[in-house]
């Protein structure tokens, strides 16, 4: 074991992989449809890693240090054979939790699969339970009725759920209640995520973000809350938990707060750039590398490189010269994974 430590201390423990760049989803705060159109140039097959390219790289990152890894895109399930992978990733020693990020549209489907394959956690991304507001807020592309059925199966067959909802100001804030109570009646996690200023298509506005001390007014209101501690150091989500019942609740909230002293998370785009930060505007190709070089430990070497030269700092830096600075060169969320 050979663990790495950027230019702040910060070791290398959480990989996110993005295994397609595609969706078939068009949410207005990541993918949309004005600039994802018809016409929009998605990664061709053979530029995209393959499962064992994947694989490869898995090894050689829990050689560095990794433990988890969170798979997640563009859609995930577009990917074929998701739960191939899943199975490629948890044969590898070392591996010690596979997450899923998901818009849920084919969870129903895959997530027996998926669990039989050795994933332990999916979050299941929904805005609105307005089934009107929510079509809007997905490029009218995605139905709640679905994600819902995605989110009983996924518990069902025993993965553990978590729920996702982006708030943009004047969109989606008049629903933070109504979310609240819908699953802390069904005992799920719900986590609200402050809308952030990843990738140039969204145009992106702070007036727009509804900050964590808004949210947990809100929900406070409905039904009161608690904090309860992190589940480990570098945790993003401030947790809560209802005073009346033992559910949690949370709070992602990426632009009030800043977690970069703590943060061990390194993504690998699907066509196999690594990235040291959401925020970056530049990876570093993996891909020619591996499809290059026979020798694992040529790639281990410029990983650690990558990592050991690692200041990325985004959020706490984040101000109006840094946005400016960034302003049109940041990758997508869809790209770099979410
Ligand atoms: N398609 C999957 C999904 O939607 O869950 C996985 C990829 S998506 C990029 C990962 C997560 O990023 C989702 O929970 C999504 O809501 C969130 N996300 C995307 N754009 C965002 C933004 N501008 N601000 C905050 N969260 C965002
Ligand atoms: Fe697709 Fe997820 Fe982005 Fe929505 S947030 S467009 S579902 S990748
Ligand atoms: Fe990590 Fe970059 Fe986010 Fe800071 S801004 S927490 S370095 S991903």
């Amino acid at each position: 074991m050979n663990h790495v430590k950027d230019q702040l201390q910060r070791p290398l423990r959480d990989l996110r992989i993005s295994v397609t760049d595609r969706c078939n989803f068009r949410c207005s705060y990541c993918m949309p449809a004005e600039v994802f159109g018809p016409d929009y140039a998605f990664l061709p097959h053979d530029k995209i890693l393959s499962f064992e390219e994947i694989q490869r790289l898995v090894k050689v990152f829990v050689s560095l240090g990794v433990e988890k890894i969170r798979i997640t895109g563009g859609e995930p399930l577009l990917r074929k054979d998701l739960p191939t992978l899943i199975h490629m990733i948890d044969a590898v020693e070392g591996v010690k939790d596979i997450a899923m990020t998901t818009n849920g549209t084919l969870l129903k489907k895959f997530a027996q699969p998926l669990k039989d394959a050795g994933l332990q956690r999916v979050s299941i991304s929904l805005d609105s339970l307005d089934e009107d507001r929510f079509f809007e807020m997905n490029g009218r592309r995605g139905r709640v009725k679905t994600v819902l059925e995605g989110i009983e199966k996924a518990a069902e067959v025993g993965l553990q759920v978590k729920i996702n909802m982006v708030v943009k100001k004047g969109v989606n804030d008049q629903d933070i209640e109504q979310m609240a109570a819908f699953f802390k009646e069904r005992q799920h996690i719900l986590r609200y995520i402050e809308y952030m200023d990843v990738g140039n298509s969204n145009g992106w506005r702070l007036d727009d973000v509804v900050s964590k001390k808004e949210i947990v007014e809100k929900v406070n209101a409905f039904s009161p809350i608690q904090p309860i501690a992190p589940n480990y150091t570098g945790e993003v989500a401030s947790r809560f938990e209802y005073a009346d019942q033992k559910t949690e609740v949370g709070v992602i909230s990426s632009v009030t707060d800043s977690f970069c002293s703590t943060c061990s998370r390194a993504r690998i785009s699907a066509e196999g750039k690594l990235y040291t930060c959401l925020f970056a505007t530049k990876g570093t190709d993996l891909r020619d590398l591996i499809r290059n070089e026979e020798d694992d430990e040529i790639v281990l070497k410029q990983i650690s490189h990558v990592w050991e030269n690692r200041i990325d700092r985004y959020s706490d830096e984040r101000n109006e010269q840094t946005m400016k600075e960034r302003k049109k060169h940041k990758i997508e969320m869809s790209h770099i994974g979410g």
